[in-house]
């Protein structure tokens, strides 16, 4: 399926809970956000309704994320149900690892294609002071459990602050240095508290990895559902990658939608622009209602967002900007 622009929308995101484990200073509150009673988050077999529709429509990827994925009960369950779903190729997961190392088997004989693993230092008290009092070897753990696991793709991903220092970038880039895995470097987006963040550019990163471990080549296959630009460095056995949503927008090719937990769909990271499904649904709407509302939400889908102020310039002037966290829609 196609938006107005004609862009080819095949991957969905969808958040299963609003709730976390960890506080990242840039990500949530210490006091958390305001917890979506249990009533008003959209059940697994909510869930996978939508996710049957959106195949119907052409959504062959779906990554499930938060808040933090894993402290919501049976998320292996849901992950099965989604993988069944004629259509849908991949499902993924995005969590902080904390508690994966005890269930990664159940989600990889569940059909986990990949998974990615946030953390944004290796040094155990920049960890626990960005996460407020989360525990690094806990992260770890689950990483290595993750690459334990044949078939399974993992990756890192961290969000640079200005204030992170060089040593914790070169120690996150170096985990692929003997293994086989991608380690990417996100652009901090001005969304929720990440607006009191400065950002450092992918190109900085780039180049201060390209002074410690020589000059990078790009890795010319497509890897992952997203926009991400790959290089690898001379004898690292994995990849680093990029992840420029700031420095260079890639609107024009965004292929994806977002689903919050209380069953919201949204067309952009940076808009309110979207369809309510929970009510929808839970009003009794037939399939080709939902399908319709999916639809029409998709072919809405705004040019591109304005974080760098190019809105007017791509068109993106009118809707409504996004009020709720990254925690509560999901990255
Ligand atoms: N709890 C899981 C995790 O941390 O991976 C999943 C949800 S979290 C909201 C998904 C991703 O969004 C994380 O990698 C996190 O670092 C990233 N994120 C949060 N706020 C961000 C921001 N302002 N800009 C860019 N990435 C952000
Ligand atoms: Fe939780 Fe992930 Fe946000 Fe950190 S980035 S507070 S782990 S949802």
């Amino acid at each position: 399926m196609t938006d107005q622009f004609g862009r080819t929308i095949n991957y969905m995101r969808v958040s299963v809970t609003d709730r976390c484990n960890l506080r990242c200073v840039y990500c949530m509150p210490p006091e958390g956000v305001p917890c979506l009673s249990h009533r008003n988050i959209l059940t697994y077999d909510e869930i996978t309704r939508i996710c049957r529709t959106g195949a119907g429509l052409g959504i062959s990827r779906i990554k499930l994320t938060g808040g933090e994925p894993l402290v919501r009960r049976g998320l292996p369950d849901l992950l099965g149900m989604i993988r069944k779903i004629p259509g849908i190729e991949q499902v993924t997961l995005t969590t902080n690892g904390i508690l994966l190392k005890d269930k990664i088997n159940e989600l990889v004989s569940n059909g986990l294609n990949t998974v990615n693993i946030s953390i944004d230092s290796p040094d155990p008290d920049r960890y626990e002071k960005i996460t407020r009092g989360g525990r690094l070897e806990d992260a770890l753990a689950g990483l290595e459990a993750a690459l334990s696991c044949t078939g399974l793709g993992v990756r890192v991903n961290c969000v640079p602050m200005q204030e992170t220092p060089p040593e914790d970038i070169i120690g996150l880039a170096s985990l692929a240095e003997d293994r086989e895995l991608d380690v990417r470097f996100i652009e901090m987006m001005p969304i929720g508290l990440g607006k009191n963040f400065g950002m450092i550019s992918g190109s900085r990163i780039r180049s201060l990895l390209e002074d410690r471990f020589g000059s990078a080549g790009l890795c010319a296959e497509n890897r992952g559902n997203g926009p991400a630009v790959y290089v690898r460095f001379p004898g690292f056995k994995g990849r680093i990658g990029f992840i420029d949503a700031l420095s260079h927008q890639f609107c024009g090719t965004c292929n994806r939608v977002r689903l919050t937990s209380e069953g919201y769909l949204k067309s952009c990271l940076q808009y309110e622009t979207g369809v309510d499904l929970r009510q929808l649904l839970r009003n009794g709407a037939a399939d080709e209602e939902v399908k319709n509302e999916m639809l029409k939400a998709i072919h809405e889908k705004p040019a591109c967002h304005q974080f760098a102020g190019k809105g007017e310039a791509c068109g993106s002037g009118g809707q409504l900007l996004e009020t709720r966290d990254m925690s509560q829609i999901g990255g």
